[in-house]
């Protein structure tokens, strides 16, 4: 009996891996077609940055147009100033960034950089004005200088160190078997979260753009990586108009402006102090995160492994 069920084993092998194909195929043309909608305007002029100022104009979209995400979304960040945006889980704040990159297109409204809309520049010109420091980068599979050089074509060794002083990685790469030139991603090196960050800010600031996005990440990192990382995002912040989608609420007290997005809607904004005294949304997401402070601050101390 087993030798009559083999070959319908087989078959069923086979059958599942050519579904499997069609699917990936079907998830690449999506992929392709996707790509293909976020074209350049005909004649599309070059973006010119001269203060860095960011606009979002009453922005409407949703990935799916059935399930709009954002409805009505406006707010505006003056050049070299920083808006944190917060919220709870699925808000749509990862999605502001997303779109201010142009990943998608809009389905209302306008997106301005400096006053010109987003969508009618080339995307290159759009996508060299800004540096994001993503949650998790994916680094390349070569050598950490080469990960930090692809911020600029052409930058030299010295300007890859410069760089990777101010993000305080020089240290840690220098301690590699082979410093600079030790590969890394998935088939060299593994770097923690913290030094993959750190990594992605010292390309963003070989990379210098007027505007900055910065994807807090959800991973929790050790308090004095943290703390680390922190300091060197203020000071990158400090010249250039940030964006930043925070999840913990200590990173952006100093914010110029504070937006809380609820289910796709701005429903407060303001400083830290005024969100507080507020008493509404903000508040309540502030008291919390500070009670798990204070739980983590009173934990009795772990001893280490040895
Ligand atoms: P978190 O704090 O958990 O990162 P968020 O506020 O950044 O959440 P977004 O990632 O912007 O939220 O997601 C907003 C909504 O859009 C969610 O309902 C999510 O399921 C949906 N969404 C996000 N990315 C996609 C995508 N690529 N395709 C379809 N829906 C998506």
């Amino acid at each position: 009996l087993s030798q009559l069920f083999r070959p319908l084993d087989l078959l069923g092998m086979v059958y599942r891996t050519i579904r499997q194909g069609l699917i990936d195929m079907e998830a690449m043309y999506k992929l392709i077609d996707t790509q293909a909608e976020i074209a350049d305007a005909q004649g599309a002029p070059v973006l010119h940055v001269e203060t860095g100022e960011v606009r979002f104009d009453h922005v409407h979209f949703g990935y799916d147009p059935e399930r709009e995400i954002l409805h009505g979304v406006s707010f505006a960040v003056p050049a070299g100033k920083t808006l944190a945006i917060v919220g709870p889980s699925g808000a749509g704040k990862s999605t502001i960034a997303r779109l201010l990159f142009r990943f998608y297109d809009i389905q209302g409204g306008r997106i301005l950089i400096d006053g010109q809309d987003i969508a009618q520049v080339t995307q290159g010109s759009l996508r060299s004005a800004i540096g994001i420091v993503p949650q998790d980068m994916v680094l390349f599979n070569d050598t950490v200088g080469y990960n930090i050089g692809y911020g600029r074509a052409g930058a030299t060794q010295e300007e890859i160190e410069e760089a990777a002083k101010a993000a305080s990685i020089h240290d840690f790469i220098m301690g590699l078997p082979q410093g600079y030139a030790t590969r890394v991603g998935e088939r060299g090196l593994k770097l923690s979260g913290g030094e993959k960050q750190r990594v992605a800010i010292a390309r963003t600031l070989l990379k210098d753009p007027p505007v900055l996005v910065l994807d807090e990440a959800t991973s929790a990192l050790d308090s004095r990586t943290e703390t680390e990382i922190q300091d060197v995002l203020r000071s990158i912040a400090r010249k250039r108009t940030t964006l930043i989608v925070a999840h913990r609420l200590s990173t952006v007290v100093d914010a110029d402006e504070i937006i809380v997005l609820e289910q796709g809607r701005i429903v407060e904004r303001g400083r830290h102090g005024d969100l507080v005294r507020a008493d509404g949304l903000y508040a309540t997401m502030w008291a919390r995160q500070a009670t798990e402070r204070d739980e983590m601050a009173q934990a009795p101390e772990v001893e280490p492994k040895i």
